[in-house]
C-alpha cells in the first residue's frame, strides 16, 4: 500500500518542502505573549492543509492557553487507531545575533535546512502530516485509523495538555500514541524512542541568622547559609557519584541483565561522549554512562544563590542561601517517593538550628516505557532497517517526554517516538538546523511504518499487565 504514496510524496517533495518552510516562516513561540498571532496563523496554516487533505472534522482542541490543533480518520474498521503526535510551536529564537540565517527565514546549505522549529519539531510534524494526506490522496484510505494532535504549547511546558485531555477523552481514545517530536539518539544509527525518565524537582531556603552580617564582625563565630547550603548539598551524592539518600531510587525498576543488554546494543563511545562537551566522569560506577544516562535516577544541583555575587568583594556572611535540585526518575518510580525521600534527606541533614524551608511538593512526571517486544516497536525497527540499510535500535531517553506520560498516565495508552530529528541539529539554541536526508529519509519510512501498523489488530496493542 505504501509504494505508491511513496512516489506520490518523491513527486511532491519540493511542494511539501516549500509547504514546511511556510509553516517555519510562521513565527510560532508558544512561550510569549507577543507572538500569539503568529500562534494563531500557525494553527490556521494546519487547519488548512487537514482540510485541503480530506479532513473534515479538523479543529482546534481548547485549552486554557494554546489549543491543540486536531482531525481524526476513522475509516479502517478493525484496524488499530493510533494518535499521530506533533507539535507547532517552537522555542524563542533569542539570542538574535548568534543566529548566522534570519531565524524564521528556512535557509538551505549544503543538505540541511536552517530555522527555528525545523528539527524541533516542524519538519518531523510536516512529514506526518504530508504522509497521511498523501495515503489520502492516492488510495483515499489510510491503513490505521489516526488522529492527528498537534500540540501548541510543548516548548512552554504543556500546562494546558492535562485539560485538553480531561475534555476530550473520546476524541482521542487510540490504542496507541506515535510521536513525530523526538528523533535518532545518534547521528549515525537509526533509533526508534521507546521512553523517558520521569522528573520532580524542589527548591530549598537555608537560613542561619535573621540578617546578613559583617563577616569581620561575625566571622568565624557564627554559621555561614552559603557554607550550610554546601555542605547540605554535597550530602546529596557520595565522591564518586552514587546518591546517597535513603530510600531514594529503592522503588526503580532493576537493572536486569535484559535492560544491560538493550542499553548496550546501541553503540557507545564513553570517552567520545565526554570529549563532545568536555565533561568529567560521575556517577555510580556499577553502571555504564548510558545506564547512569537513560535507566538510573538523577539528584542534580540545577542553581544555588545567595550571598554577594556582584563586582569586587563584600565582606558579607549571609543569612540565606537558596538551591534549585531536579531529579530524573528511573522507570518504577514514583515521583510522590522521589520528593518525599529527598525531603527527608535534607530535612536530617541540616545542622542543628539552621532554618530550612522547601516549596511546597510538586507533582511530578514518572518515567514512560514502551515493552521491547511489542509490535509496534518491531515493526518501526524493520522500518528503518529496511530504508536505512543497517541494524536499528530502541533507544530511551534521559529526557523526560511529557506528552508519552500523560496519555499513559491518563488514556492508559503506550507511546512510541518515530521522529526524525537528530542529536546534534542545535534544537532550542541559535542555527537550529534540520537534515534535508532526514527529511526524504522520512517521506520513505512515514508511509511503510504506517502500511505495516496496518497489519497489526487493535488486541496487538494490548499488553499483559
Ligand atoms: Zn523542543
Amino acid at each position: 500500500m505504501s509504494d505508491a504514496v511513496i512516489a506520490h510524496l518523491q513527486h511532491e517533495r519540493d511542494a511539501i518542502l516549500e509547504r514546511l518552510k511556510a509553516l517555519i516562516r510562521i513565527p510560532s513561540v508558544s512561550t510569549d505573549p507577543a507572538f500569539a498571532p503568529h500562534m494563531e496563523a500557525a494553527r490556521q496554516f494546519l487547519l488548512a492543509r487537514l482540510r485541503t487533505a480530506g479532513f473534515s472534522d479538523a479543529r482546534l482542541l481548547d485549552g486554557e492557553h494554546q489549543p491543540a490543533v486536531y482531525a481524526s480518520w476513522s475509516g479502517a474498521p478493525g484496524k488499530p487507531t493510533l494518535i499521530i503526535y506533533g507539535h507547532y510551536d517552537v522555542q524563542p529564537a533569542d539570542p538574535l545575533e548568534l543566529w548566522h540565517t534570519p531565524p524564521f527565514e528556512p535557509t538551505e546549505i549544503e543538505g540541511r535546512l536552517h530555522a527555528r522549529g525545523a528539527s524541533d519539531v516542524k519538519g518531523s510534524t510536516m512529514v506526518a502530516v504530508e504522509t497521511i494526506a498523501a495515503f489520502l490522496h492516492v488510495h483515499g484510505s489510510l491503513p490505521v485509523n489516526v488522529k492527528l494532535f498537534l500540540e501548541g504549547e510543548e516548548e512552554s511546558g504543556s500546562p494546558s495538555l492535562r485539560g485538553i485531555v480531561a475534555r476530550n477523552r473520546e476524541a482521542l481514545a487510540a490504542d496507541a500514541l506515535l510521536s513525530a517530536d523526538g528523533g535518532w539518539a545518534s547521528t549515525t544509527i537509526p533509533t526508534v524512542g521507546v521512553g523517558g525518565r520521569g522528573i520532580t524537582g524542589l527548591e530549598l531556603t537555608l537560613r542561619t541568622a535573621t540578617k546578613d552580617g559583617h563577616s569581620g564582625r561575625y566571622g568565624g563565630a557564627a554559621r555561614n547559609a552559603l557554607r550550610e547550603m554546601a555542605a547540605l548539598l554535597a550530602s546529596l551524592h557520595d565522591d564518586e557519584g552514587r546518591i546517597r539518600v535513603a530510600g531514594f531510587g529503592t522503588d526503580a525498576n532493576p537493572v536486569t541483565n535484559a535492560v544491560r543488554a538493550s542499553t548496550a546494543a546501541l553503540p557507545f563511545d564513553e570517552a567520545e561522549w565526554y570529549a563532545q562537551f568536555g565533561g568529567l566522569p560521575w556517577g555510580d560506577p556499577a553502571y555504564t554512562v548510558r545506564e547512569r544516562t537513560t535507566v538510573r535516577p538523577t539528584i542534580e544541583i540545577n542553581g544555588m544563590w545567595g550571598g554577594y555575587t556582584g563586582a569586587g568583594t563584600k565582606t558579607v556572611l549571609p543569612a540565606e542561601a537558596h538551591a534549585k535540585i531536579t531529579m530524573r526518575l528511573a522507570p518504577g518510580m514514583s515521583p510522590a517517593r522521589a520528593q518525599e525521600t529527598l525531603r527527608a534527606h535534607l530535612r536530617a541533614h541540616t545542622a542543628p538550628g539552621v532554618q530550612l524551608e522547601l516549596t511546597p511538593e510538586r507533582g511530578g512526571t514518572p518515567a514512560n516505557s514502551l515493552d521491547e517486544d511489542h509490535p509496534m516497536l518491531r515493526a518501526a525497527l524493520g522500518v528503518l532497517e529496511r530504508v536505512h540499510g543497517q541494524k536499528a535500535y530502541a533507544s530511551r531517553a534521559g529526557g523526560t517526554i511529557p506528552i508519552t506520560a500523560i496519555f499513559k498516565e491518563m488514556l492508559g495508552m503506550e507511546s512510541m517516538t518515530f521522529g526524525l530529528a537528530m542529536p546534534d541539529e542545535d534544537v532550542h539554541a541559535p542555527n537550529e538546523f534540520w537534515r534535508l536526508s532526514s527529511f526524504d529519509a522520512g517521506l520513505r519510512t512515514w508511509p511503510m511504518l504506517l502500511t505495516e501498523l496496518g497489519k497489526l489488530s487493535p488486541a496487538d496493542f494490548i499488553r499483559p499487565g
